[in-house]
C-alpha cells in the first residue's frame, strides 16, 4: 500500500474545525483507494504563539520539509492583532511559504451549477465557469530591488529572471495539459518591458506543450473579461501582483469564500489550504463550511501525491452534497434542501465519496 506523511496545520479560529472534516474525508477514501496517509500535527500563527512564544516555531519548518505534503487550515484573529508585526500569526504564514520555496500559487475558481444563483453575476455567465489561476508567488514587484519608501520619493521594482519565468510557465503548461489544454498569459507588455520579456519566455515554453493552446492578454482587458465572459478562460498564467488582484477578483464568481481551495507549490513539499481566513467572527460554533478545505485535500492529492482518482472522488462528493441541497450557512438558502453544520457537511461529503 502507498503511504504518505502529510503535515496538518489547523490554525486558530475555524481552521480545527474544517481541517477535521478534511480529514474525517480523506480518512473515508484513502484505504480503499490503496494508500495510507499518516498525520503530523504542527503548529503555526496564533496557536503557535500561545504555546512556544513565536508564529512560526523551529520544530514547523523543520517537520514540514520532512513531509510529502501540508495541509493548512487558516491563521489570525484578534486574539493577536496587538502584537509586533513579525510577531502577528500572518508572518508566521509568510514566513513558512518562504521557507518552503512555493513559488506557485493555484487558485482554482470554479462555480457549482447547484450555487449559480449565490454569485453576484447573472447565472448566464457564470454558469460552468471552471478556471485555474496560476499566479507567480515568489517575484515580481513584491520583492525586487531596489526599494525603497521615502518622504518625497518612493519606489518598488517589478523584476523577473529567466528562471522564474520558465518555472512557472511549466507549472501553468503542466496543469492545462490535465485539463482543457488552454492558457492565457496575462501581462502589460504594451507598457512594461520586464512583461515583453515574461512573454518572450513563455513563447519558449510553450513549444514544449504542442497541444496547449496559448494566448495573451493585458491585465486591464483581463479584469474586464474575467466579469463579462469568465468561460472562455482555462488556465491564467500572470506574476505576482496581476495574480493577486485577479484571482481574488475570479474567486468571487463562485459566490462563496467557503467554497475555493487553492496550493502553493514550488520545487519542494505543497501547502494546500483554503483561500479564507479564520473567520473569528463564527470560529467555535460549529456552522463554518468546511468545503474550501475538502477541496484543498482533493488538490493535495492531485499536485502533490498523484492520487487523482480520488482527487476526483472527493470533487466529485462535494458536487452531490451541494446537488442534493445540503447548505451551510454562508450559503444561504439558495436551492438549499437542509442546513447543515460543519461536521455534518462532513459526514455527507465523506459518505458520498466513499461510495
Ligand atoms: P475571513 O476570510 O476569515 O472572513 C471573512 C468573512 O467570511 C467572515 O464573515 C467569515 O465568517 C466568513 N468566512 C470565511 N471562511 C468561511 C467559511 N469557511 N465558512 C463560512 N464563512 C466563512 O477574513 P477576515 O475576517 O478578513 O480575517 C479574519 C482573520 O483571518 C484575520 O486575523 C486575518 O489576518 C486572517 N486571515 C488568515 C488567512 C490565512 O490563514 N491564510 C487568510 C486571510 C485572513
Amino acid at each position: 500500500m502507498r503511504s504518505y506523511k502529510i503535515g496538518v496545520i489547523k490554525g486558530d479560529g475555524i481552521g480545527p474545525e474544517i481541517i477535521d472534516e478534511a480529514i474525517k474525508v480523506l480518512d473515508a477514501v484513502s484505504v480503499s483507494e490503496g494508500f495510507n496517509l499518516k498525520y503530523e500535527e504542527m503548529l503555526l500563527g496564533g496557536s503557535a504563539i500561545d504555546e512556544t512564544g513565536v508564529p512560526l516555531p523551529d520544530e514547523t519548518i523543520q517537520g514540514v520539509k520532512k513531509c510529502d505534503a501540508v495541509l493548512f487550515g487558516s491563521i489570525g484573529g484578534p486574539k493577536w492583532d496587538n502584537l509586533e508585526r513579525h510577531l502577528r500569526p500572518e508572518s508566521g504564514l509568510l514566513g513558512l511559504r518562504k521557507e518552503m520555496g512555493t513559488f506557485a500559487n493555484l487558485r482554482p475558481a470554479m462555480v457549482y451549477d447547484e450555487l449559480v444563483n449565490a454569485s453576484s453575476l447573472k447565472p448566464a455567465v457564470i454558469k460552468g465557469v471552471d478556471i485555474m489561476v496560476v499566479r507567480e508567488l515568489t517575484g515580481g514587484i513584491y520583492f525586487g530591488q531596489p526599494r525603497e519608501y521615502d518622504a518625497d520619493k518612493s519606489y518598488n521594482t517589478m523584476v523577473y529572471t529567466r528562471e522564474e519565468v520558465q518555472r512557472i510557465a511549466v507549472v501553468a503548461f503542466d496543469i492545462a495539459m490535465k485539463r482543457d489544454k488552454r492558457i492565457c498569459s496575462v501581462d502589460k507588455a504594451n507598457v512594461l518591458e520586464v512583461s515583453q520579456f515574461w512573454r518572450e519566455i513563455v513563447e519558449e515554453v510553450a513549444k514544449d506543450y504542442p497541444e496547449v493552446e496559448l494566448t495573451h492578454m493585458y491585465v486591464d482587458n483581463a479584469a474586464m473579461q474575467l466579469i463579462r465572459d469568465p468561460k472562455q478562460f482555462d488556465v491564467i498564467l500572470t506574476g505576482n501582483i496581476f495574480g493577486d488582484i485577479l484571482s481574488d477578483a475570479a474567486s468571487m464568481l463562485s459566490g462563496s469564500i467557503g467554497l475555493l481551495p487553492s496550493a502553493s507549490t514550488g520545487k519542494g513539499v505543497g501547502l494546500f489550504e483554503p483561500i479564507h481566513g479564520s473567520a473569528p467572527d463564527i470560529a467555535g460554533q460549529g456552522i463554518a463550511n468546511p468545503l474550501a478545505t475538502i477541496s484543498s485535500a482533493s488538490m493535495m492529492l492531485r499536485y502533490a501525491l498523484g492520487e487523482d482518482t480520488t482527487a476526483n472522488k472527493i470533487d466529485d462528493a462535494i458536487k452531490k452534497a451541494l446537488a442534493e441541497g445540503y447548505r451551510t450557512g454562508d450559503l444561504g438558502n439558495y436551492d438549499a434542501k437542509e442546513m447543515v453544520t460543519c461536521s455534518e457537511m462532513g459526514d455527507i461529503v465523506a459518505d458520498y465519496a466513499s461510495r
